[in-house]
């Protein structure tokens, strides 16, 4: 699969549990490619993957968290 050869940094993997009182713009998971180059692969690739989970799974619009179609409430900030 192509996305094997992209080379990426993720930024604020682990910050969701220090928000608080944060906005979430300031502790968003980000996604950094080395390559400009490849902007359009990974945009495309992610597309994909989240049309995918959304068939299963729903996203927390306070904290950006994918929860189970279980769970009424966000597992991560009860929204
Ligand atoms: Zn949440």
């Amino acid at each position: 699969m192509q996305a094997q050869s992209l080379k990426v940094i993720l930024k604020n993997e682990f910050s969701a549990g220090a928000a608080g009182g944060l906005p979430p713009t300031d502790h968003w998971l980000e996604l950094w490619l080395y390559e400009e180059k490849h902007f359009v692969m990974a945009t495309k690739l992610l597309a994909e993957m989240q049309s995918q989970a959304l068939e299963e799974d729903w996203l927390c619009k306070q904290c950006g968290e994918f929860n189970g179609t279980s769970f009424d409430w966000c597992w991560n900030c009860s929204e």
